[in-house]
């Protein structure tokens, strides 16, 4: 089945206080069937009523999203939770009421009424309580709950402004509320809690540490973990979080992470830039901060040269990352080396990304 081709309106949202009458417009579209791209503090959304089989069928045509890859149910009350899942835990109740609204997305038993078209055929439902007043004032205008992936072409970085929506999702869907740029960058953590320890299957906003400092038992799953977070990883690896098998958030150029100690991690670059170039190619390099003056005084320096953030501010880095990504096809290079970064706080969810972001072409010299 072909995606359906629809006008994309465009309405530019107070992120604050957001105007009633475009709530009442996108709402209303929500609830007919349609499809709303819409900021919430992680990246952008591309929402559809979560009850509505069909709508959330369009989703997946819409972004070119694989069928087995389930959706995350957007709330912002915890009645509706009661509507998502048969069972609320102590440990689901009390992550919700430290975190949420927030960047944590919750798995939880699903309920019947939950369409197998979000759940992508699972019997667990994955929801979170955005924090951004325009989420928040659409699902309750909405007065359902909203199903969400983030707004991009499936394999594409994940948008991070209105624009990149319009990039991917232009002629898909009905309406893009463009309130601005978000103001954390990377998705949601995913926490599974129908196990027997609460486990991430996907890094994100809320840290490791933030979640172990609640409950100390929590884990990190092994399709989260580094050794096999790369694309390359075999198709027959179980993934118990079905997105994270897919190769994600990459430029279509070819992207090397190096990955180590930060001096190994620079004098890995300049190698490999010099034989790069040797064979004819065009080299950029994605830097930190406190590596900038040294591949820039490189010579020749690299045709092509970007500060990420520093790699003493991850949230910034966090921030800029897919806007980055993205700028990598704009720019004339053949391929493109990027740093790794300590993978404390939100540095495990950087790293996750930029390990999909290369589709596993990843330089982890010896010490
Ligand atoms: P996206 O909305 O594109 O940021 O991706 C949502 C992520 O949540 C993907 O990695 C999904 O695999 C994961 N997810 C959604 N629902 C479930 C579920 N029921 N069980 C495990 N993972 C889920
Ligand atoms: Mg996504």
């Amino acid at each position: 089945m072909l995606h359906r081709t629809a006008i994309t309106d465009y309405l530019i949202v107070n992120p604050i206080e957001p105007q009633a009458e475009y709530l009442e417009r996108a709402s209303r579209l929500i609830r007919e069937g349609g499809l709303v791209a819409f900021p919430t503090e992680t990246v952008y959304g591309l929402g559809a009523n979560a009850l509505d089989p069909e709508a959330v069928q369009q989703i997946y045509l819409a972004k070119g999203r694989p069928l087995d890859n389930p959706l995350i149910v957007h709330i912002a009350d915890w009645d509706s939770l009661e509507s998502l899942t048969t069972e609320i835990s102590e440990v689901a109740r009390l992550l919700g009421e430290r975190f949420w609204p927030g960047p944590l997305t919750l798995v939880l038993p699903r309920h019947p009424q939950v369409p197998l078209e979000v759940t992508a055929g699972l019997e667990t439902v994955a929801v979170r309580w955005p924090k951004h007043p325009v989420a928040e004032a659409l699902i309750r205008a909405a007065g359902v709950p909203i199903a969400a992936p983030s707004a991009n072409r499936s394999g594409r970085p994940s948008p991070t402004e209105a624009s990149h929506v319009m990039e991917d999702l232009v002629g898909r869907i009905e309406l893009i509320l463009d309130g601005g740029p978000v103001g954390l960058g990377v998705e949601s953590t995913v926490l599974d809690l129908t196990g027997t320890v609460p486990t991430i299957l996907r890094p994100g906003g809320i840290t490791q540490e933030q979640l172990q400092a609640v409950l100390p038992e929590v884990r990190l799953g092994s399709a989260s973990a580094a050794e096999t977070a790369s694309a390359s990883a075999p198709e027959s690896t179980a993934a118990p979080s079905p997105g994270m098998k897919y190769g994600h958030y990459a430029p279509e150029k070819p992207l090397i992470l190096v990955e180590g100690e930060l001096e190994v991690i620079r004098r890995q670059i300049l190698e490999t830039m010099a034989q790069l170039r040797a064979n004819g190619a065009k080299v950029g390099i994605l830097a930190s901060l406190e590596s900038y003056p040294i591949y820039k005084e490189a010579s020749p320096p690299p045709d092509y040269l970007q500060v990420m953030g520093s790699r003493h501010d991850l949230a910034d880095l966090a921030l800029y990352l897919f806007k980055t990504l993205r700028e990598c096809d704009l720019v004339d290079v053949d391929i493109f080396l990027v740093e790794g970064f300590p993978e404390h706080g939100l540095g495990l969810a950087i790293m996750d990304r930029l390990r999909r972001a290369c589709r596993g072409q990843i330089i982890k010299p010896p010490v």
